[in-house]
């Protein structure tokens, strides 16, 4: 079942709503972050370099806006909370895809640094500069979310499995 976003963006035009739901710069950085698989507040904030209440306020409105669910998990003997992608939150890889593909084609790295690479799992290959691919450029088999890695050469060489969005019902 897929959360319904409840962000206050509404009007005729699906782009615009979109954008009035996950357009915020912070907001797709943790969704990217978010689909590498990050979910501790305190990794956010290390890998993000966000303030505390930024990132606070951020994360609030996006489970609000159903892109992420907080979940208790125990540490010692306290609760905290983690904040894992729902569905609707997963839903963003192709706009994550499109925007790796763009800043490829129209932005520069700046230093020299290898390509974002995507790998698809079951045959091994890297498929394009991460831009939306439906079906591997290699083997011709469609890419499925849990058969995706992605290879970020300047943090490191390992390729990193994408995050599965939390099973999460809508309220
Ligand atoms: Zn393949």
């Amino acid at each position: 079942m897929t959360a319904r976003p409840r962000g206050k963006a509404t009007g005729p035009c699906p782009i615009g709503r979109a954008v009035g739901v996950i357009g915020e710069r912070w907001t797709l950085l943790i969704l990217r972050n978010a689909t590498l698989g990050t979910t501790r507040f305190e990794a956010f904030r290390s890998e993000l370099g966000i303030a505390d209440n930024i990132l606070s306020d951020r994360l609030a409105r996006m489970v609000e806006a159903g892109l992420l669910a907080r979940v208790p998990y125990t540490e010692g003997r306290r609760v905290r909370h983690e904040y894992r992608l729902t569905d609707a939150g997963a839903g963003v890889l192709p706009v994550l895809h499109a925007l790796a593909a763009w800043g490829e084609e129209h932005t520069r790295a700046g230093e020299s640094s290898p390509s974002m690479r995507v790998v698809h799992r079951p045959c091994g290959h890297a498929t394009g500069p991460g831009g939306p691919r439906a079906t591997c450029d290699h083997c011709g088999q469609p890419i499925r979310r849990d058969d995706e890695l992605w290879v970020r050469p300047w943090r490191s060489p390992d390729p990193i499995p994408l995050a599965q969005p939390f099973p999460w019902k809508s309220r």
